[in-house]
């Protein structure tokens, strides 16, 4: 009998006769030997097939069939320096179970043929490490705020007013009348805040943003978080030690597919807390020091985060936007009116914003005042009003964007290789 193997082969297999499923991800024939390396969730693994062990008929077959054939192919395990992960086995028989010709996915092809092809090319060595990275990090989010005493809950997906401005709202037929596609659950989590005191959820946001970059979708996922009696500050720590959690976990758990992705890891060991902090004033007048073209009363571009953050050698909180550039929730400082308790925090190496928070104004006269002088009505927010009226309390939150944290920890070039299948301007397919 031989062991069914599903884990990366290492040198406890040795001289053990072994079975493994998997796709072939290269193909060499050389006379009477064939060479598979054969893929499957954990690893790769390199086989020899004789043609005298399996016989003539079997031979031609796999000869003929392509990469990402499925197989199940049983051997021995040996130690072979020239294999690719340094073992290889020592086929005595294989099982062809489909058979694939002419694989469209071949090296040098465009990103947008990727990305056509993306229910294929999610199976790339490249995809399949930063799928599983994305799915610690799902992980992580869920582990450390249950450790940390928050109750998990959820906003609904339609919704009927903005929370992030009307210029990126989602507009749907809604039985007749419309509805919007959130985008964000900020607000609910604020209902539930008053029932719950500690909420996080993880969900979908979503934004109809009109500008191409290399940082926004149209459909992201969304950790967002709120507390009771937090201030700006307390929030911040919390979110810290998110960040650094997350990061822990990944190099605990994901080394591996990191260094597929030449992630750097000794740069994210050196992640640490307490992150940077920073006014948006001395983070203006630190831009103009490198040359960067901007003034006090700017909201931070794409760009200028980009050329910003390069100078960076950590995550960074900006604190203290002026009132003006940031949302009418957000609470004024008492100390100066004319900034808003808030913070972003900036990933160094030109990625920029990951995570948006904040104090919210808690009340009401300074809701309703803040609401008039952008122009909003209060009986469209009747309810997130009424949060001000029955027994409100200072509270903060955050939300962090889980692809704009996985873009930038795995070192990726552009946010669409951060989900399996991204929705952007002008993709909505597969
Ligand atoms: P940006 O200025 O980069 O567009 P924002 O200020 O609109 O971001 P928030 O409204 O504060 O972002 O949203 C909270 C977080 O959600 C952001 O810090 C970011 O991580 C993430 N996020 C926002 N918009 C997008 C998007 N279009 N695609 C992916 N993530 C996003
Ligand atoms: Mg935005």
């Amino acid at each position: 009998m031989a062991e069914h193997i599903d884990k990366v082969l290492c040198d406890e297999y040795i001289d053990k006769r072994v079975t493994v499923r998997g796709w072939i991800y290269r193909k060499r024939r050389m006379g009477k030997l064939i060479f598979v390396v054969l893929r499957d969730a954990t690893n790769i693994i390199q086989a020899v097939v004789e043609e005298r062990k399996i016989g003539e008929e079997k031979f031609k077959l796999l000869d003929k069939t392509g990469v990402e054939s499925s197989l199940i192919l049983t051997g021995k395990v040996r130690k072979e320096q020239r294999a690719p992960t340094g073992y290889e086995i020592d086929v005595d028989s294989v099982e062809i179970i489909g058979t694939s010709y002419n694989f469209p996915i071949t090296k040098d092809k465009s990103d947008d043929f990727l990305l056509d092809n993306r229910h294929l090319w999610v199976r790339s060595r490249e995809m399949n490490a930063i799928l599983k990275i994305r799915d610690t990090v799902f992980g992580a989010i869920h582990e450390y705020f249950r450790e940390n005493g928050y109750c998990e809950s959820h906003g609904p997906m339609f919704v009927t007013g903005a929370v992030e401005g009307g210029s990126t709202l989602f507009e749907v037929p809604y039985f007749g009348k419309k509805a919007y596609l959130t985008q964000s659950s900020q607000f609910y989590l604020e209902t539930l805040i008053f029932s719950l005191e500690k909420v996080y959820t993880i969900a979908p946001s979503f934004r109809a943003e009109k500008s191409r970059t290399r940082r926004h979708l149209t459909e992201y996922w969304h950790a967002e978080a709120e507390a009771a009696w937090y201030h700006n500050e307390d929030m911040m720590r919390d979110e810290e030690e998110l960040i650094v959690y997350m990061i822990q976990r990944l190099i605990e758990e994901r080394k591996r597919e990191l260094q597929i992705l030449n992630r750097d890891i000794d740069f994210l060991k050196s992640i640490e807390k307490p992150f940077k902090r920073m006014k948006y004033e001395e983070l203006i007048r630190f831009a103009q020091s490198k040359g960067i073209d901007i003034k006090y009363g700017d909201d931070l571009g794409a760009d200028e985060e980009t050329a910003i953050t390069k100078h960076f050698d950590g995550p960074v909180f900006v604190t203290h936007y002026p009132i003006e550039i940031k949302p009418f929730y957000h609470r004024p400082d008492p100390e100066n009116p004319r900034v808003v308790l808030c913070h972003d925090l900036l990933a160094p190496e030109g990625y920029g914003e990951i995570i948006g928070g904040g104090e919210r104004i808690y009340k009401l006269e300074v809701l309703l005042r803040r609401m008039e002088e952008e122009g909003l009505n209060p009986e469209d927010y009747y309810w997130y009003v009424d949060l001000r009226r029955y027994g409100s309390v200072p509270h903060a939150g955050f939300g962090l964007g889980v692809e704009r944290f996985i873009w930038w920890l795995a070192g990726l070039s552009h946010i669409k290789y951060a989900i399996p299948y991204p929705r952007t301007i002008r993709r909505t397919r597969p």
